[in-house]
C-alpha cells in the first residue's frame, strides 16, 4: 500500500503529511446534478441508465487499495433503489451521511419542506444500514446569506454536522465570507458546520477541495494549495468529489448547454489517476472521525 504520509508532488519530496484530512464523495448519479435540472426532467429519472452503484463499488474498492476511510453523503433517492450499496459502503468501515432526499436545493424549498427533506432522508439511510446518520451535505451547496436558517433545521432534524458551505465567490453557490474552517452556525451551538476547504492566497481563497476545481487543475498545483492550508492554518482539508466523476462511459447530455458540457466532462477520464495521486500523497479518513463527532 502507498504510505499516506510521504510522497511525491510535482517532483518535489513533500514532507510527512501526517495531518489527516477528511475525504468524502456525494453519492448521486450523472443525471441528478443541477447543471442538467434544466435540461432533464426529474420525471425522466426513473427511465434512464443508472451508473451510480457500480461507480461506487470501484470507488469502495480505490479506497480500499489506499487503505482510506471516507463519509459518503448519500442521495435518499440512491439509498432506495440500491440498498446493498449503502450496506456495503457501512460495512467497509465508511461513514454513512446524507446528501438529502432527491437533490432538491435548499434555497428552493420552504423551511417547512427542507424539514422533512432532511428528516426523511436520515431515517430512511438508517433504516436501510442499521448506522446512525450524523453529517448532511446540502444538494449543491445551497444554503448560503439568503437561507441561513436551513442550519437551524439541520439540527432539529437531529444531525450533529453540516458540510454544505462552499465558501467561494461561484455562479451556482457559495458564501464568500463564511468562516474557511469549522463553525457553529447556530446560536446554541448543537451543530458543527464544516466547510469545503480553500487555501488563502495573496488575501483570495482558491477552491481546493475537489469538484470540477480538482479536474481542472493541475495536480502538482491543487497539492500545494492543500499543503499551504497544513502549514499556514494547521488545518485538515475537506475534499469531495462525485461517483459520476470518475465514469468516462456516462451517457453524453447532448442537449445540456455547451457551457454546462463543459464542467461536467472536463478531464472526466484522468480523474481516476489523478484521485490515486491524491490518496497516495495525503492521509484521509472520515469526517465524523476528523471532527471527533461521536
Ligand atoms: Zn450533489
Amino acid at each position: 500500500m502507498p504510505s499516506a504520509t510521504h510522497g511525491s508532488v510535482g517532483g518535489e519530496r513533500v514532507s510527512a503529511l501526517a495531518l489527516p484530512n477528511a475525504m468524502s464523495v456525494d453519492v448521486e448519479d450523472y443525471f441528478h446534478v443541477s447543471g442538467f435540472s434544466e435540461v432533464i426532467d426529474r420525471d425522466d429519472w426513473e427511465r434512464l441508465p443508472r451508473r451510480v452503484e457500480a461507480n461506487c463499488d470501484r470507488i469502495l474498492q480505490l479506497f480500499d487499495d489506499y487503505g482510506v476511510r471516507a463519509t459518503f453523503f448519500v442521495l435518499g433517492w440512491v439509498a432506495e433503489r440500491h440498498p446493498g450499496l449503502v450496506r456495503r459502503i457501512v460495512d467497509g468501515g465508511h461513514e454513512l451521511a446524507s446528501h438529502g432526499c432527491a437533490h432538491m436545493r435548499v434555497d428552493r424549498q420552504t423551511p417547512r419542506a427542507f424539514l422533512s427533506d432532511a428528516a426523511n432522508s436520515k431515517k430512511l439511510l438508517e433504516d436501510v444500514s442499521g448506522a446512525i446518520v450524523k453529517g448532511f451535505r446540502a444538494p449543491s451547496f445551497s444554503i448560503g446569506k439568503t437561507n441561513l436558517w436551513a442550519f437551524e433545521i439541520i439540527a432539529e432534524a437531529g444531525y450533529r454536522y453540516s458540510s454544505s458551505i462552499n465558501p467561494i465567490r461561484h455562479d451556482h453557490y457559495g458564501l464568500p465570507d463564511a468562516p474557511r474552517f469549522p463553525f457553529y452556525p447556530t446560536s446554541d451551538n448543537r451543530l458543527v458546520e464544516i466547510p469545503i476547504t480553500t487555501a488563502a492566497i495573496f488575501g483570495r481563497r482558491l477552491p481546493c477541495g475537489g469538484g470540477g476545481f480538482f479536474r481542472l487543475m493541475p495536480y502538482a498545483a491543487f497539492a500545494r494549495a492543500l499543503q499551504r492550508v497544513h502549514r499556514y492554518d494547521r488545518e485538515p482539508a475537506i475534499f469531495y468529489f462525485h461517483p459520476w466523476e470518475i465514469d468516462a462511459g456516462q451517457p453524453r447530455i447532448k442537449k445540456a448547454p455547451w457551457a454546462k458540457r463543459a464542467r461536467h466532462y472536463v478531464n472526466i477520464s484522468r480523474m481516476e489517476s489523478k484521485l490515486r495521486r491524491l490518496l497516495a500523497d495525503f492521509a484521509w479518513d472520515r469526517l465524523d472521525r476528523i471532527f471527533g463527532i461521536e
